[in-house]
């Protein structure tokens, strides 16, 4: 039994989408800048093709142009760089986006900090965790941008919420406690080492499970009336043979237990595409002096 209210990502994310669009057509019309994103795909890992291919479209749909660079898997080191070099220096394009995971020859973080940090759209390199970790303005990771931007949405105030995130990656979960705490909660990071698990997450008002494993999180881990943000994308076997979509969290028990819930497929997933666009807007707004738009004002 359901008794949570689902907070759709997906209709929220269309809504997110409208406003870029309007936003770049504005733009477009007064100032005759056109927001480009380039996105770099290296090798042919089927998930990032999915992936890249999505964020070409939708990139389009709002209106900006969209470069993709495909490499092969075996592209070296400097060649990557040198792409990312021109990229930096190319006035048409405002956000670089290098897809995760690299193959493994190449150094992840040395190929993220050679993009230009105004147009870091991801927000990995290390000077806009900088300024995000010290409350400036930055380019802020476009996952749990999302969710903050649900559970703003959702909350009428975050302050002094209790938030418990479990998973500690660069990319979600250390990024995630980082605007939690910016909006004033009480923040618990959780990880593998975590001692009880259940019991950190049942004191939490909002939980957020950026973990990779399907469907850990437990109802009977819920407190009450907890909003419930499922970051987890896993790709599970059905017993008919087939294959589906579940996320970190148990849906159903959760469900039946917590205040607000997100649905996977549905909920963060298209939030972070939907925040991608807002983020190169963004970047774009802010190289050329225009004061017009603020990434967290939706
Ligand atoms: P990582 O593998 O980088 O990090 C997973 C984190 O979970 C680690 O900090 C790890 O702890 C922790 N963890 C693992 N097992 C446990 C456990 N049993 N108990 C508590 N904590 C545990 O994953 P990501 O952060 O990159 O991604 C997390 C999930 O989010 C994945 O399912 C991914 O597919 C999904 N995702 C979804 C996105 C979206 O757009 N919706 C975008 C990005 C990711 P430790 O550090 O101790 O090892």
């Amino acid at each position: 039994m359901t008794s949570a209210q689902i907070i759709d990502g997906k209709a929220f994310a269309a809504v997110v989408r409208q406003k870029v669009a309007e936003k770049v057509n504005n733009l477009k019309g007064a100032h005759g800048i056109t927001p480009g994103l380039a996105v770099v795909l290296v090798g042919s890992d089927p998930a990032s093709q999915v992936y890249v291919r999505s964020k070409g479209k939708q990139t389009v749909e709002a209106g900006m142009n969209s470069f993709e660079h495909k490499l092969d898997a075996e592209t070296s080191e400097d060649v990557l760089l040198d792409l990312i070099d021109s990229l930096n220096a190319d006035p048409t394009v405002h956000g670089i986006l290098v897809q995760l995971p690299l193959p493994s020859h190449l150094d992840e973080s040395l190929v993220i900090n050679r993009i230009a940090p105004e147009k870091d759209v991801d927000g990995f390199h290390i000077a806009n965790v900088g300024l995000l970790g010290t409350g400036q303005k930055s380019m802020v990771p476009c996952t749990p941008l999302g969710c903050l931007l649900m559970l703003r949405d959702h909350h009428e105030s975050l302050s002094g919420k209790n938030a418990v995130v479990i998973g500690r990656s660069n990319i979600v979960g250390k990024p995630m406690a980082q605007l939690l705490l910016n909006d004033s909660c009480t923040v618990t990071i959780a990880h593998s080492r975590t001692v009880d698990l259940p019991d950190v997450v049942r004191r939490a008002d909002i939980v957020v499970a950026a973990v990779g494993r399907p469907e850990m999180v437990l109802g009977d881990w819920i407190k009450p009336g907890a909003t419930v943000i499922d970051v987890g994308i896993n790709r599970i076997d059905t017993a008919d043979g087939k294959t589906k979509l579940v996320g970190d969290v148990d849906y159903e028990s959760c469900a039946a237990v917590a205040g607000a819930i997100t649905p996977v497929p549905g909920g963060v997933g298209p939030m972070t595409i939907a925040c991608l666009l807002a983020n190169t807007l963004t970047a774009c707004c802010r190289i050329n002096n225009i004061a017009e738009f603020d990434e967290l004002s939706f």
